[in-house]
């Protein structure tokens, strides 16, 4: 009987440690990525349950919170990147929240500068976010680094942006999950997607692009998704938004491409999977 008893429980132990052998090993093999539902701006969450990156932070400070409350794993509550793309509200409001409640290491930004309410309190957050060590880096097209399992490739600005239009200054990142990969332009307008596709041509190849300027008829030119030529297109906007967005033009474009289109303002929160070989979406 007591024989018994004792192999019960080592058998149920033994199942418990499989199972989280299991999870472990599954977690490491994968990692998500979520174009956040903020409404009219955008944010996109990459996590492989250890790296945590945040590419903008979209038009509201308690919006963005509850979305990091419920999507950052729950024994990581830290942002390691965090990147702002221009000095625009509808991408950095929800920056100030990251800044001011998480724990962030690296944060990537442009020089760009703007005149607003919400730029200077962002500019307040940055000072004290310096003074706690928080190290911010101005990219240079052209860099590549990694970030835990992510591989981060910078394709624009290549100069100072201190004196152009605020989308024109735009982060563009490619950033990798094993051979899959996301394009990311911010407000980036259709002149500056035009030089960049001639300019990297098809190393622009990516499995997700993120439609510059939340479907704008200003950006998502033909070359852009001509040589990205992707799988998935998101386009973040906010429901019923005043500017129109996405453009008609713009749907027009990627009909022709073929390639999946997906939005914030119908779908809500939009979730892939990134398995380092596929691409998929998670229901
Ligand atoms: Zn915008």
């Amino acid at each position: 009987m007591f024989l018994k008893k004792w192999s019960f429980i080592f058998v149920l132990l033994t199942i418990l440690f499989v199972a989280i052998f299991l999870h472990f090993q599954t977690a490491k093999t994968e990692a998500k990525v979520i174009f956040l539902d903020v409404g009219q701006g955008n944010a996109v969450l990459f996590s492989d349950g250890y790296t945590n990156i945040l590419y903008d932070g979209g038009p509201s400070k308690t919006r963005l919170h509850n979305k990091l409350n419920k999507h950052l794993p729950f024994l990581n509550r830290k942002i390691d990147l965090l990147v702002l793309s221009h000095p625009d509200k509808d991408h950095i409001e929800g920056v100030i929240e990251v800044l001011k409640h998480f724990p962030v290491n690296f944060v990537l930004l442009n020089d760009n500068v703007s005149d607003t309410p919400v730029y200077e309190e962002l500019q307040k957050v940055i000072d004290e976010a310096k003074n706690k060590g928080v190290v911010f880096i101005y990219p240079k097209a052209g860099q590549e680094f990694s970030v835990g399992n992510f591989k981060i490739v910078t394709l624009w600005p290549d100069r100072s942006m201190k004196t152009v239009l605020s989308n024109n200054s735009s982060v563009v990142l490619k950033i990798y999950y094993g051979k899959n990969s996301v394009l990311l332009s911010g407000d980036l307008p259709k002149e500056v997607e035009r030089y960049l596709a001639y300019k990297e041509g098809r190393a622009l190849e990516s499995s997700i692009v993120l439609a510059g300027h939340h479907g704008s008829k200003t950006s998502t030119s033909k070359n852009w998704i001509g040589f990205a030529n992707p799988e998935f297109v998101v386009i973040s906007a906010g429901k019923d938004n005043s500017y129109g967005h996405p453009h008609t033009q713009t749907l027009k474009t990627l009909e022709k491409f073929q390639v999946k289109v997906l939005r914030t303002d119908k779908q809500g929160d939009i979730k892939f999977i990134l398995t380092g070989e596929e691409v998929y979406l998670d229901d």
